[in-house]
């Protein structure tokens, strides 16, 4: 069986996942919920169409002579195979310096990602490798470990990214060690799965959960076993940290002294990334699932009267087509903005900023330091928002409260409080996809659902704050 990138970059994402795919002869995408990977598919392969069409073929017989790899061909797709390595793939393009051909990969994002490095690494592999040369980067690889220092670098590939801007990306051993270590993971799994053994890839709740069909599945079987990772703070590093430190559930880690979980832990780790806050808060967290109740991790702060909340809907790396603010200052009021191209967005950002001049009413988002306020932009936030205080509720749940969840995203902190979303817009995403809808068809009825989805996300953010407020103790 031939491994490919994508095998690779899913085996990151969920090594669970990635085998049970394979195994079964199905894409690992399958198992995502479609409207989010048909998205960010049709996207990404129109920006990279729109590249390519513009660039000459490249011969094979010309790639072979440049890398001096006699091992690789093309089948009838146009798919290239080491088959030395058993790898394959379709590189997106190639460049050509001082006579030797070079992989090139199109990314439809603004900049560089780890995942892009280890891609272009595989597609130099793909190009210029066979068993010896790679046993030969492995002992360089070694060598430097032994001498604490950076892998010689081999080769490189480059990346285009959606700015325009070409990334030089230099492949040097420790990556190619990298790569050849997840490949051979995925392999030996692959065998053991063949062989009805037990797998060591098992579920592990992290951010791509959320989105992937088998979530039921994995819930329950988590659930079951009371694993570490149904805190929301534990993903695979840190499970897998735990786990070589012999804690294997949430029951044996409160079961256990903080004290004696560093000391297991340290002893055990290259890599300390914790203290022991880090594990009491895990601990917290792991009561509050046990017992069914929210603990608080510092004692509770005040929560205003009055607030404004704020949730913007946008285009990644494009525009913020919704804007909604939630005042409340005993009643609620909501606003929408709702931009169909730049200016019509710097007309509302003008309106914005007038409604709110005299307001200094705390700004409340969930999730906005990582997603409203940079899609705005800071200078475009500070203009609309003055010196009002930001509180970004996420932030401030995952700090300072230790809930019975396994996943602190609004929709889940917000069910737990009682809130139950209304409308026909299932989700961010769900938005997107209706927005992108709204752009080819300017629906109405379509703008109207987005604009519903905005006013019941303001709605779920008010109700985890008044919820916070009782528990608080009625503080104001
Ligand atoms: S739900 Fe999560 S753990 Fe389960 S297969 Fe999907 S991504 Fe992996």
């Amino acid at each position: 069986m031939y491994l490919t990138k994508t095998d690779m970059i899913e085996y990151l994402r969920c090594p669970y996942r990635c085998i049970k795919a394979k195994s079964e002869g199905i894409q690992a995408s399958d198992y995502i919920e479609s409207t989010v990977i048909s998205i960010l598919f049709e996207r990404g392969q129109q920006f990279e169409d729109d590249i390519v069409k513009d660039m000459t073929p490249v011969e094979l017989e010309n790639i072979r002579k440049s890398t001096r790899n006699k091992n690789l061909r093309t089948d009838e797709y146009g798919i290239m195979h080491n088959d030395c390595l058993h790898i394959s793939g379709k590189i997106d393009a190639f460049k050509l310096v001082q006579g030797i051909y070079y992989p090139v990969e199109i990314k439809n994002h603004k900049s560089l990602l780890d995942t892009d490095e280890l891609e272009i690494v595989f597609y130099w592999l793909l190009l210029n490798s066979n068993k010896i040369r790679l046993n030969h980067y492995y002992t360089l690889a070694l060598e430097a470990l032994k001498n604490g220092t950076k892998g010689a670098d081999v080769g490189c590939g480059y990346a285009i990214l959606n700015t325009g801007e070409i990334k030089l990306v230099q492949v040097n051993c420790d990556k190619i060690e990298q790569v050849r270590r997840l490949l051979s993971k995925i392999e030996t799994a692959l065998k053991q799965y063949q062989n009805g053994d037990t797998l060591d890839e098992q579920p592990v709740r992290t951010s791509h959960c959320h989105s992937c069909t088998l979530a039921d599945d994995c819930k329950r079987y988590l659930e079951e076993k009371g694993a570490l990772s149904l805190i929301p703070d534990i993903g695979f590093s840190r499970n897998k940290q735990l786990n070589d430190a012999g804690i294997n559930s949430i029951k044996q880690l409160i079961s256990l002294k903080t004290e004696h979980i560093y000391d297991k832990l340290v002893k055990n780790c290259t890599r300390v990334n914790f203290n022991l806050d880090t594990i009491k808060n895990w601990q917290l967290t792991a009561k509050a699932i046990i017992n069914e109740s929210a603990y608080p991790r510092v004692p509770p702060e005040e929560i205003p009267l009055n607030y404004a909340i704020v949730d913007t809907e946008y285009d990644p790396g494009g525009l913020v087509f919704l804007t909604g603010i939630l005042l409340h200052n005993g009643n609620n009021q909501v606003k929408q903005w709702w931009a169909q191209n730049t200016s019509q967005h710097q007309r509302n950002i003008k309106e914005m900023q007038s409604y709110m001049q005299f307001l200094k009413y705390p700004i409340v988002t969930y999730s906005g330091l990582s997603a409203d306020k940079p899609a705005l932009g800071n200078k475009i936030w500070d203009k609309i928002f003055g010196n009002n205080l930001h509180v970004d509720l996420y932030q401030y749940i995952k700090h300072c409260w230790a809930l019975p969840l396994y996943s602190l995203s609004l929709k889940d902190v917000a069910a737990y409080t009682g809130f139950t979303y209304e409308g026909q817009c299932s989700g961010g995403a769900d938005a997107l996809a209706l927005y992108y809808e709204w752009r080819e068809t300017k629906d109405e009825n379509i703008k109207k659902t987005i604009m519903e989805y905005n006013a019941q996300d303001l709605l779920a953010t008010q109700s985890v704050i008044e919820w916070l407020r009782t528990l608080n103790g009625g503080h104001k």
